[in-house]
């Protein structure tokens, strides 16, 4: 029986960085409509997508990136951004949930909601630029390409399986992927559900499985099955959360010697 190998997309297959920053921000600047971060050179208006080098060369794209790792959900982007406008330092998982718990449920909600109305109208307004500004982990997909025949390769996302789908089409690694080994939200809310589901579509032992994510509070998640679990150093993460996955007993994999640790 080959391993199952479940992947996780945002942060592991896919730098989306850059797409979730420009619909972030203009998010932002929609509901905050005196912001500071509005006069910005800006990538956060118009109805094109602006390119890679005008995002990370964003005054503010930096910071974000920094922050990132400690939401969970597209109103956490909204948390960012007033921080990075308040010049609020915000170290730590602790430092961040405080600040967090300062903020009105309903404006929460609101960005929630825009936030994916943001990003609808701007596929549907730029949809090759757009698509460019979530580019592949090349080294990774390199390596899945390779190792193909050893595992059976899964996704487990929060994500869309359509725009899953679309950039794994893009990517050229949409062979790799059979239709039901995509699991989007629908297949459940929590990562443990993903792999559940995928445990018994394959019949398999949860130690034969293996569980690559960015985020360290969802490989915690999945490792209370028995899955071993891997976290992507790579994507979203910084060295705060790789110290944390090496405490917990996480695998912490690079782009240099992922093959080597997942395949042996
Ligand atoms: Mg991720």
């Amino acid at each position: 029986m080959r391993r199952v190998l479940a992947l996780d997309f945002d942060g592991v297959i896919s730098n989306s960085a850059p797409e979730a920053f420009v619909v972030a921000l203009r998010t932002f600047v929609l509901l905050r409509s005196g912001s500071s971060l509005r006069t910005l050179a800006s990538a956060g208006e118009g109805d094109a997508a602006p390119d890679l080098e005008t995002v990370e060369s964003h005054p503010v794209y930096g910071s974000f990136l920094e922050l990132m790792p400690l939401g969970n959900r597209a109103e956490d982007y909204g948390v960012c951004l007033s921080a990075i406008e308040a010049g609020r330092s915000l170290p730590d998982q602790d430092a961040y949930d405080a600040y967090r718990s300062g903020f009105d449920a309903d404006w929460m909600r609101a960005y929630h909601a825009r936030f994916y109305e943001v990003r609808a109208a701007l596929c549907a307004a730029d949809p090759i630029r757009w698509q460019r500004l979530m580019r592949p982990y090349q080294p990774f997909l390199d390596v899945l390409r390779r190792r193909a025949a050893d595992a059976a390769l899964c996704v487990a996302t929060a994500k869309d399986r359509g725009s899953v789908r679309r950039l794994l089409r893009a990517y050229g690694v949409d062979e790799l992927f059979p239709e039901d080994c995509v699991l989007d939200k629908e297949a459940g809310v929590s990562k443990s559900a993903h792999l559940v589901h995928l445990q018994q579509k394959f019949g398999c032992r949860f130690d034969a499985m293996t569980f690559v994510d960015d985020k360290v509070t969802h490989l915690d998640d999945v490792a209370r099955l028995g899955v071993r679990c891997a976290l992507a150093g790579w994507g979203f993460n910084a060295e705060r959360e790789r110290a944390l996955a090496r405490a917990a007993g996480h695998l912490v994999c690079d782009l240099g010697d992922v093959e080597a640790q997942l395949f042996g």
